[in-house]
C-alpha cells in the first residue's frame, strides 16, 4: 500500500436505508422499517470497539489516528439525530479524530431533517455530498428520486446557512429520458448552485439494479426504452468535462471534479491505495499487514468486505470476504486505481515501491494501451487519455497480469 508507515486511518460507515429504492440503485441498501436503525448503530458500535481487537487476530495495522469519515449509504441523512450523535460519540472514543478531519455525510435531497441538521453539524460533520443525479424533475421522477430542482437548491442553503459549505453534487448520465440539451442544463444549475465539487457517473448497467434488469432483458419497466445511447452517454461526459472544467471544477479522478483544495480527502484514499476500515453492511477495508522487523517492500494487504444482507450482519456475521493480497496483487492495483487519478502513476514511485522489472512489465502493457490512444506516456507518468477514461474498464483490464508477467524467455540458437 502506498501509505506510509505511521499513516492515518479514514473511516467507512455504510448506512443503507432508503426511503425508496432508485431504478438504477445497485447498491446493498433497501427500505427498512425505522426500528431497525436502533439496533444497526449498536452494531457498528460493538464492531467499531471490537475492530482493534480483530485487526489483531487478522495481523494488520490499524492507525488510531483518523482523517476522514465517510458516511455513504443508502442515505445517512436518514438516521435519527440521538443515534448519529451516539455513533459518533463512539467513534470519538475509540479513535483519535484529527482536529481538521473531513467528515463527509451523503444525503438525499429532501430527506435532511432539521434535528437531523442541527445533529450534524454538532457531531461536527464539515463536508455534505447529495445525491442529486439530474436538476430536471422529470428525469429525477422517474428514476425513483423524491425530490425536485426547487427542493435540492433549498436543501443547499440550508446546509450553507447550518455553516456546511463543502459540498458535493452527485450527477449520473444516463438516466431514461435525458438528452444533450437536458444535461447542459443540469450542469448550468449545477454550476449556479455554486458546489465545489461535483461527482459525474455513468449510468450502470447490471443485475443488481431493476432498472439494469430491465434494460438487459430487452424490457421496458422504469423507461427503460428512454435511456440514452452509449454514445449520446460519452457525449454527456465529455460535455461534463469541458464544461465543468471552463467553470473551474477541474477534473481530478475519472468521476470527479473540484475547486483547488477541495478535492475529497477521504475518496483520494481510495486511489491512493491509503489504509481505511469499512463498517457495516457491504462495506470494504484495506489494512496493511503487520510488518516484521527487517522485513520491507509493500508487505501483504488485506481486503475485507462485509455481508451485503442486513439480517446477517445484524447476527454479527463476519466479513464475507477476506483476501490478502500479495505484492504482485498490490501493484496490479498500483497501475488500476493511480490511473483513475487524472495526475496518473508516478512511476519513481512504482519503482520504489515495486521494483524496476515489474514495472517494465506494466509499461509495455501501456506502450500498447498508448498505440491505441487510450494512455499517454511520458518518462515520469502514464496516465489516461479522454478517450482511456471513457473506456477504462478496457484499460484495467489490462494491467491486470500484464503488471507481473514474467518476460519471455530468451532462447540463444
Ligand atoms: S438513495 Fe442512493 S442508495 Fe438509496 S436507493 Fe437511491 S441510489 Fe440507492
Amino acid at each position: 500500500m502506498a501509505g506510509a508507515a505511521g499513516d492515518s486511518l479514514g473511516l467507512y460507515i455504510s448506512i443503507p436505508f432508503c426511503r425508496s429504492k432508485c431504478t438504477y440503485c445497485n447498491f446493498a441498501s433497501g427500505v427498512y422499517p425505522a426500528s431497525e436503525h436502533a439496533r444497526y448503530v449498536n452494531r457498528l458500535i460493538d464492531d467499531l470497539s471490537g475492530a482493534g481487537k480483530w485487526a489483531a487476530r487478522m495481523g494488520v495495522e490499524l492507525p488510531r489516528s483518523v482523517d476522514s469519515i465517510y458516511l455513504g449509504g443508502g442515505t445517512p441523512s436518514l438516521l435519527e439525530p440521538e443515534l448519529l450523535e451516539r455513533l459518533f460519540a463512539a467513534i470519538r472514543a475509540q479513535c483519535a479524530l484529527e482536529t481538521d478531519a473531513e467528515i463527509t455525510v451523503e444525503c438525499a435531497p429532501g430527506q435532511i431533517s432539521d434535528a437531523t441538521l442541527d445533529a450534524m453539524t454538532r457531531v461536527g460533520v464539515n463536508r455534505v455530498s447529495l445525491g442529486v443525479q439530474s436538476f430536471i424533475d422529470r428525469e429525477a421522477q422517474v428514476s425513483g428520486r423524491l425530490h425536485t430542482r426547487a427542493v435540492v437548491l433549498h436543501d443547499l442553503q440550508r446546509l450553507r446557512a447550518a455553516g456546511i459549505s463543502n459540498l458535493n453534487i452527485d450527477l449520473i448520465a444516463g438516466l431514461a429520458g435525458q438528452t444533450l440539451a437536458s444535461w447542459n442544463e443540469s450542469l448550468g444549475v449545477l454550476l449556479d448552485a455554486g458546489a465545489p465539487h461535483a461527482s459525474v457517473y455513468i449510468l450502470e448497467v447490471d443485475e443488481d439494479s431493476r432498472l439494469g434488469r430491465e434494460m438487459l432483458a430487452g424490457g421496458a419497466r422504469y423507461h427503460a426504452e428512454a435511456v440514452p445511447t452509449d454514445d449520446a452517454i460519452a457525449r454527456m461526459y465529455e460535455t461534463a468535462i469541458d464544461t465543468l472544467e471552463c467553470a473551474g471544477l477541474a477534473q481530478y479522478e475519472i468521476s470527479n471534479f473540484a475547486r483547488r483544495g477541495k478535492q475529497s480527502r477521504h475518496n483520494r484514499r481510495y486511489w491512493e491505495r491509503r489504509p481505511y476500515l469499512g463498517l457495516g453492511l457491504d462495506a470494504s477495508s484495506a489494512l496493511r499487514a503487520v510488518q516484521q522487523a527487517g522485513e520491507s517492500g509493500p508487505g501483504y494487504l488485506l481486503r475485507s468486505t462485509t455481508s451485503d444482507d442486513l439480517k446477517a450482519y445484524l447476527e454479527g456475521s463476519e466479513p464475507a470476504e477476506t483476501a490478502w493480497l500479495s505484492p504482485e496483487r498490490q501493484h496490479e492495483e498500483a497501475w488500476f486505481l493511480g490511473l483513475r487519478l487524472n495526475a496518473g502513476v508516478k512511476l519513481a514511485a512504482v519503482r520504489k515501491e515495486f521494483g524496476r522489472q515489474p514495472v517494465a512489465h506494466a509499461l509495455e502493457a501501456a506502450q500498447d494501451l498508448a498505440e491505441r490512444g487510450l494512455v499517454h506516456v511520458d518518462s515520469r507518468t502514464v496516465r489516461l487519455t479522454p478517450q482511456g477514461q471513457l473506456l477504462s474498464n478496457e484499460v484495467f483490464q489490462e494491467f491486470l497480469g500484464a503488471a507481473n508477467e514474467e518476460p519471455e524467455p530468451v532462447v540463444a540458437i
